[in-house]
């Protein structure tokens, strides 16, 4: 059996940007191992329900691989400023000048980029293996239909259940928030104007990110972080009351800000969780939810997949030459890397959200005052716009 330099298990986003990665750095016998995405056909008013904020660093990886421009122009919205609020006086407004940036961050249906990374991948005549991983040891993979893989390094890019981590003895801890993410599209009476806006509440964070107007009117892409007992009754319901209970709860979580809310996508809804892993095990790496996973109320997870990716080819491919791809040296290398800010984000997101959840005497002003002060604070405030554009991690 050949021996392949690489095999990226997993063909979502983040193992489709990695395999596009080492392909492009020269790697020929890179080999993608995983089901390709189920794209839906939409007319042009129609819009994937799992849409991204993508922020500066993920848009410059993604320009550096050669897709970013294959991207349809109007179906990417730039983002110029944030508006974050508390559950009282509290609010935050971040807008990209504050960086001397035009933009804060795009919003992008996942299908769109699964789809331009996929015509990548066929340009650069990566060897896709449309199989999944079955079993795993020593280096040998093998897949549903039977076939062995070889390869000097593997990466788990198999999201959160990876089966590549599991027969690799690779640990993942899992904190379940007992919380959903909720989403769907909704047409909103007055136009967002390139804001994305957030609502921190003790009952839960409604995040509402600008999409493009259609004929039905302006629209925005719901992300509502609420508990499972309210969650699951609000998705087992009819379309028609989902309707009505949003357009009441949301509009008056949202206090107006963009006029009457009216869903016209059906919902859905995903586990909440915040996990960590060990990143590595023998000539196992691994990227995006396979490693990690946080709260969504940075919509950061993507965002940290793709740097994982990004910092993975890089390391593998500028190594040493005495150093095999794979090596302990290099995946200990690359964990050192992604270190500080997968601890970062963890604890930001987590803070947060912990912050909003509790039900103390005196919280509620806490925060609130917490999130005002911040606002204004100059430099206090550009360090979080930086943060948000993630400017000092660029590509
Ligand atoms: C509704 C929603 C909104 C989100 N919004 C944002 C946002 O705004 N910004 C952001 O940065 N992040 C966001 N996230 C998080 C983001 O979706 C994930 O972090 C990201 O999809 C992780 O990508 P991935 O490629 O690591 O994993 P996945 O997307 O889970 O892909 C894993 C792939 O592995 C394949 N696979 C599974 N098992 C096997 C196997 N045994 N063999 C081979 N292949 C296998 C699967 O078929 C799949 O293609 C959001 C998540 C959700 C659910």
């Amino acid at each position: 059996m050949k021996t392949q330099s690489v095999v990226v298990c997993g063909a979502g986003i983040v193992g489709m940007a990695l395999a596009l990665d080492f392909a492009r750095r020269g790697v020929r016998d890179v080999v993608l191992l995983g089901p390709p995405p189920r794209v839906a056909e939409l007319g042009p008013d129609d819009y994937h329900l799992r849409v991204y904020a993508i922020s500066a660093a993920s848009q410059a990886y993604l320009q550096t691989l050669g897709v970013w421009a294959l991207l349809p122009e109007n179906r990417v919205t730039r983002v110029q400023a944030m508006e974050v609020r508390g559950d009282a006086f509290g609010a935050i407004y971040l807008r990209a000048w504050q960086a001397a940036q035009n933009d804060l961050t795009w919003i992008v249906e996942s299908a769109q980029i699964e789809h331009v990374l996929a015509q990548a991948l066929r340009v650069y005549g990566v060897q896709w293996i449309q199989d999944t991983l079955t079993d795993f040891r020593e280096e040998t993979g093998v897949t549903a239909s039977g076939q062995s893989l070889k390869a000097s390094l593997w990466v788990a890019a198999d999201g959160t259940e990876s089966t590549l981590r599991a027969r690799s003895g690779i640990r993942f801890d899992v904190r379940d928030y007992d919380s959903m993410g909720v989403v769907g599209h909704l047409t909103c009476e007055r136009p967002h104007q390139g804001v994305a806006f957030q609502w921190f509440q003790d009952k839960g964070i409604l995040a509402l990110l600008p999409l493009p107007d259609t004929s039905r009117g302006h629209q925005v892409s719901m992300v509502w972080s609420i508990r499972k007992e309210l969650a699951r009754p609000l998705l087992d319901m009819p379309i028609e009351s989902q309707q009505n209970m949003l357009a009441e709860r949301l509009g008056k979580l949202s206090r107006g800000r963009l006029g009457k809310l009216r869903l016209h996508t059906p919902i859905r809804g995903f586990d909440l969780l915040l996990a960590q892993s060990d990143m590595i095990g023998q000539r196992v790496a691994l990227v995006g939810d396979a490693a990690h996973r946080v709260h969504p109320l940075a919509g950061q997870g993507l965002n940290l997949g793709l740097a994982d990716a990004r910092d993975l080819a890089r390391i593998m491919v500028e190594r040493e030459p005495f150093l095999a791809m794979g090596d302990q040296t290099l995946l200990r290398r690359y964990r050192r890397a992604r270190a500080q800010e997968l601890l970062e984000m963890r604890l930001v997101t987590d803070g947060l959200k912990r912050l909003f959840d509790l039900d103390l005497p005196g919280a509620v002003w806490v925060r609130n005052a917490g999130m005002s002060l911040l606002d204004r604070l100059p430099p206090a405030k550009r360090v979080l716009v930086e943060a948000a554009t993630r400017l000092s991690r660029q590509a």
